[in-house]
């Protein structure tokens, strides 16, 4: 089958799946308190996301992520994940990975290790518990340190991703990096993205990361590295931690040129890029026929329309989302 080449040259080898809407953790830049979910009914069923999954391998897509919502919180994952590890022993898949809060981790890590995971993003925005606990409402860092040494035994590569959040955990990045080094991670941080309604004013969270990239450098040498992943986020190495640290700056568009990959929902719509509300739907072309051949068919007309870049901007008169989905439906 044909590998999938966008109308800009670009090829589609990335993959990243939102298994599901829903989340143990309500964190304040990524839902309201009261977040209304899909009905479960509108979601594909994990036989059908392995079908689509599957789909995709076939046509060169050699990297997968899972991501949510909280991916470790669905119902029957584990078996899915392990079929889906199928892929990487036939070599078709070079990596399956996931996206994170942790909180499940102590539970998962091993059967993560023995389906062929290799490592995982797992999202830590503070280390001070009070906080942690506000900015995620209903989350308790210590559930995540003990997945996190779950993870560890399992050996389980660990990346940790965090979104710089003003006046909130902009005078942690030191200690961030400094853990992240003695601890063995590499670390992201995040710019807030403009999406779906939160129920609060985005300006109050956005923190530039330029700004924060200069606070760092005054105790940290970050060195240069030609270390890319197609996505949006610039890396350095810090120099005394030997450690990676990936800035995540959405609002920019150096990364588009790049882009590798797409995003498939829980409901079956695939997005061609995270910055616009563009998307195709693959769940009617995939319970049309037991066959394959229209899903294809959708996938072929949905790469055709990737746009070359995103629309990000955070609004500053009303300071609206930009976009109208949640982080939560896409995955990030
Ligand atoms: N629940 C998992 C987690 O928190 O890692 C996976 C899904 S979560 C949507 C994926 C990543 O997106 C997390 O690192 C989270 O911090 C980030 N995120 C969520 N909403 C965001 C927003 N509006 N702007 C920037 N990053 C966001
Ligand atoms: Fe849940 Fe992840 Fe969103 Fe936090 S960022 S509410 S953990 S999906």
């Amino acid at each position: 089958m044909t590998d999938l080449i966008d109308p800009f040259g670009r090829q589609v080898s990335y993959l990243r799946v939102s298994v599901t809407d829903r989340c143990n953790y309500r964190c304040v830049y990524c839902m309201a308190e009261n977040m209304t979910f899909l009905p479960k009914s509108d979601l594909l069923s994990l036989e059908e996301l392995d079908r689509v999954c599957s789909a995709f391998v076939e046509r060169g897509v050699d990297k997968i992520r899972l991501t949510g919502g909280e991916p470790l919180v669905r119902r029957g994952i584990m078996g899915f994940i392990e079929n889906l590890g199928r892929h990487l022993k036939s070599g078709a898949l070079k990596e399956l990975t996931l996206t994170t809060n942790g909180s499940q981790l102590s539970k998962y890590a091993n059967n993560l290790a023995d389906c062929g995971v290799k490592r995982i993003n797992v999202s830590v925005d503070s280390l001070d518990p009070v906080k942690f606990h506000e900015a995620t409402r209903w989350g308790h860092l210590d559930d995540v340190l003990e997945g996190l040494e779950a993870a560890k035994r399992a050996g389980l590569d660990v990346k940790i991703n965090a979104v710089a959040l003003k006046d909130f955990n902009d005078d942690e990045f030191d200690r961030l990096i400094a853990w992240c080094g003695d601890d063995g991670y590499d670390l992201t941080l995040i710019e807030t993205m403009p999406m779906g309604d939160i129920g609060s004013d985005r300006l109050d969270q956005y923190l530039p990361l330029a700004e924060v990239r200069a606070q760092i450098e005054k105790h940290w040498t970050l060195d240069s590295t030609d270390y890319q992943t197609g996505g949006p986020a610039a890396y350095s190495v810090v120099r005394e931690t030997g450690k990676r640290i990936g800035f995540i700056t959405p609002l920019s568009h150096n990364f588009c040129e790049s882009c590798n990959r797409v995003r498939l929902t829980c409901t079956g719509n695939l997005f061609m890029c995270l910055g616009q509300d563009d998307c195709a739907d693959l769940r009617g072309p995939l319970r049309m026929s037991e066959s394959n051949a229209a899903l294809h068919d959708a996938i072929d007309r949905a790469i055709g329309q990737k746009p070359k870049g995103h629309d990000f901007v955070i609004d500053r008169r009303n300071a609206g989302p930009a976009v109208s989905r949640h982080m939560s439906v896409t995955g990030g």
